[in-house]
Parts: structure tokens; C-alpha cells; sequence
């Protein structure tokens, strides 16, 4: 069953079979939860949810109670601010962020299931042994374990538009969930601190690995955009500093990781509390800068073999490439180097990709290897383990001209 909501110009196709919100990707659909989680709070540790051995506490301690939202399907005005409407545009956006992924890579993804509720409650135990609550709202977060996408709906937190109403987050979501599919160990891994968008600060390889996963999910919602970046820009505050097609932050400091700043990173120290200044202790800031380069350094390894390559194209190199560094990386759970691990393992995919397409003209192979390996240094100055060279003057405009040494 097809049915167009007010306002967008494609159908969204549900399962007419079902009275609750289902549609081919989505299987379950429910509303109104109030999640708990009983936890301890132990500020040395970060002030995360910890079991009382220092564990991150479960996603299966959480205790749900609520039910599945119906669709009524002759009924198409939903006020907005109700769940079916931020459910219906929510499921509508992820349609269209999976066909993006099927059309780029030839595979899909398992389904999933979506919750829209008000708030997600965290009850813990303080010091003095008393119940306290905390509060999570106006949101959105992938629970790979579970391969949930919980909407905590905001209306009027963005300049009155709210993050579900948003395609590239909602693809961004998306690209958790692909990212996750046939990792069951990962997913259960990541899930474990309560959600892909908690942070552990004093894991270095679990946020070094998170920074990773959120720069390709940016990378996807760039490229299933269709390299347009006007909605995520929409977004004041983070939506600037997430273009990713900008080499610059909002306060216009450069998208790059340098040594120091990946220490920081390691150490988990904020660099800012200001909504414009990048925060590099922030997994979604350095995610912003891989993407950023990624996307610099995929347009111009395809340009050299093909004049304009799509964004779908675009993606199926980046998805072939970062899959293979997932797998790499999976078992390095105790690399206290991991991003630069990862940056390393990334340029090697594509130095692999370049030997296989120019095998047969070594002088542009060898050109080529050397032009990446400068963006690459421009980026990620000396932690891609590439060894920059001088080449011959105009091989390359943006080439080792630009790398910072
Ligand atoms: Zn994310």
C-alpha cells in the first residue's frame, strides 16, 4: 500500500497486512515507551552508566513498557507533532536511505525496528544509595544490538524543524544499521554503553572506533543526498560543521587531524564547550574531518579513471573500502592507536584499489598513489603511514602542494 504524506512528493510503501507502521525495512513500530535502565553512576569513570563491576550496563537491563503504534491508513493528516507523523516521516526517510544503499552497493540490510517516544529515562543509584533519574530527549539513536532507531522527537529545538524531519540524519541512522548488519560481535560490543551515541571516554579504541563509524555514516547521508548538504546545513550549530563537502569548521578552523589533535582525542579532553568551535574530543568531530577528506580523496581517486562518477558510485568504493578496514579493525579491541590504525588500514584500501585499476600503467599508478597519499597527509598529517614524495610539477592541483607537514 502506497500512501503520500502531506507535504512529500514520494510514497511511502507499507505493509498492508499489519495494522502497526511496517513497511519492507521496518517490522515493528512502538510508541509511548517509557524505557528504564537501573545503573550506577561512578564519576571517576566518566559519570557513565557502569554495573556495579565497572561494566557498561546492558541493553537487556532495560525494561520496556509500551505498544505498537497503528496506522490508520485512511488517515493522512497527523497532527505533527504525533507519534504516527514523526513515525510515518521518520519510516519515509529510511525508505529512501535504504534504496540509496541497495541501488549503491547491490546489498541490503536486515530489518529493523523504530520507536518514537517521549523521553528515555535512566534510573541509577547515587552515593548516598538514592534512586535518581536522568532524562534523555530531544534525539535520535541507533541501538545497534537491538537494530532499533529510537526517535526522541524534538519539534522545535532547530530553528522549528525537528531531527527526524531531517534526510540525512535519518540516513545517517541508516548507515549505523548497514554498518552493523552481519557483525552480531561489534554490535553487541558497541551497544553495550546504552547506545551508539554514548561516549566511554577512557576507551581509546571503542571511540576511536565509534569516530570511524560516525564519519562513514556522514559519508552515506553526504552521498544519499546526493552531494547536497542544504538540510543537514539547516541545522544550526553541529549542521555547519557537518557539511561535509565544507574543508572548514564553523569558526572556520581547518578539517584537519593532526597529532596533537588526536591526542586530545585519546585523552577524551573537551576542546570546547561552544557550539561553533569543534569539540575533537567529540567522536561526530572527528568523523566530520574523515568524511570531509574521504569524500576529497574518493572524488579524485575515481576521477581518475571516470569524468563524473555519481554519488552512488561514489559510495560503493567508500562502502567497499571501510567494510574491509571494519573487518580489519574488529579484532583490535585493545589497539590504544586504533584511529591512526584505521586512517592507515584506509589508505592501504585504496592504495590496494589503485594497484588493481592501474596495473597495467605503472607511471600513473605511480602518480596516482602519490597524489592520494598527499591528501591523505593534508588530512591526516603523518598518521596515514603513506611516504609523501615530491612528484613533477601540475601532476596534481590539490595533490602534495597541500600537504602540511
Ligand atoms: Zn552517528
Amino acid at each position: 500500500m502506497q500512501v503520500y504524506l502531506t507535504d512529500y512528493a514520494q510514497p511511502l510503501h507499507l505493509d498492508a497486512t499489519q495494522q502497526s507502521l511496517r513497511t519492507p525495512l521496518i517490522d515493528n513500530t512502538f510508541y509511548g515507551q517509557t524505557y528504564q535502565r537501573r545503573c550506577h553512576f561512578y564519576r571517576q569513570r566518566g559519570n557513565y552508566c557502569l554495573d556495579r563491576d565497572f561494566r557498561p550496563a546492558q541493553w537487556s537491563k532495560v525494561n520496556a513498557s509500551g505498544g505498537m503504534l497503528r496506522i490508520c491508513a485512511t488517515e493522512q493528516d497527523y497532527p505533527r507533532e504525533s507519534f504516527e507523523h514523526v513515525a510515518l516521516v521518520t519510516a519515509l526517510h529510511l525508505q529512501k536511505a535504504q534504496r540509496f544503499f541497495v541501488n549503491s552497493t547491490g546489498q541490503d540490510v536486515p530489518s529493523m525496528s523504530l520507536l518514537v517516544m517521549p523521553f528515555f529515562r535512566t534510573i541509577y543509584t547515587d552515593k548516598k544509595g538514592e534512586l535518581q533519574q536522568r532524562l534523555m530527549y530531544r534525539n535520535i539513536v541507533y541501538y545497534p544490538a537491538s537494530k532499533s532507531l529510537t526517535v526522541l522527537p524534538d519539534h522545535d529545538n532547530f530553528h522549528g524543524r525537528g531531527l527526524w524531519e531531517s534526510p540525512f540524519i535519518i540516513a545517517h541512522e541508516f548507515a549505523h544499521h548497514a554498518q552493523f548488519a552481519g557483525r552480531p560481535k561489534w554490535a553487541t560490543t558497541l551497544a553495550a554503553d546504552g547506545g551508539h551515541h554514548h561516549r566511554l571516554p577512557d576507551n581509546v579504541p571503542k571511540r576511536s572506533l565509534e569516530a570511524f563509524l560516525e564519519g562513514w555514516a556522514d559519508l552515506y547521508a553526504f552521498y544519499a543526498e546526493g552531494e547536497n548538504p542544504s538540510d543537514i546545513i539547516s541545522y544550526p550549530c553541529f549542521g555547519y560543521n557537518r557539511d561535509i563537502a565544507n574543508p572548514v569548521f564553523a569558526d572556520r578552523s581547518p578539517k584537519t587531524i593532526t597529532p596533537d589533535i588526536m591526542a586530545g582525542f585519546y585523552a577524551g579532553t573537551a576542546t570546547s564547550s561552544s557550539c561553533v568551535r569543534p569539540n575533537f574530543s567529540d567522536t561526530h568531530t572527528i568523523g566530520a574531518v574523515l568524511a570531509h577528506h574521504l569524500h576529497r580523496i574518493v572524488s579524485f581517486v575515481l576521477h581518475s579513471w571516470d569524468e563524473t562518477p555519481s554519488p552512488a558510485v561514489k559510495y560503493r568504493y567508500v562502502h567497499g573500502w571501510l567494510s574491509r578496514v571494519f573487518d580489519q579493525v574488529e579484532d583490535k579491541g585493545s589497539d590504544k592507536d586504533l584511529l591512526r590504525t584505521i586512517i592507515a588500514a584506509i589508505f592501504r584500501a585504496i592504495e590496494r584499489e589503485l594497484a588493481q585499476r592501474l596495473s597495467e600503467e605503472a607511471v600513473a599508478l605511480e602518480r596516482t598513489t602519490a597524489q592520494v597519499c598527499a591528501l591523505f597527509e593534508a588530512g591526516f598529517p603523518t598518521l596515514s603511514g603513506c611516504q609523501p614524495r615530491e612528484t613533477s610539477g601540475g601532476a596534481s592541483r590539490e595533490g602534495p602542494g597541500d600537504a602540511q607537514h
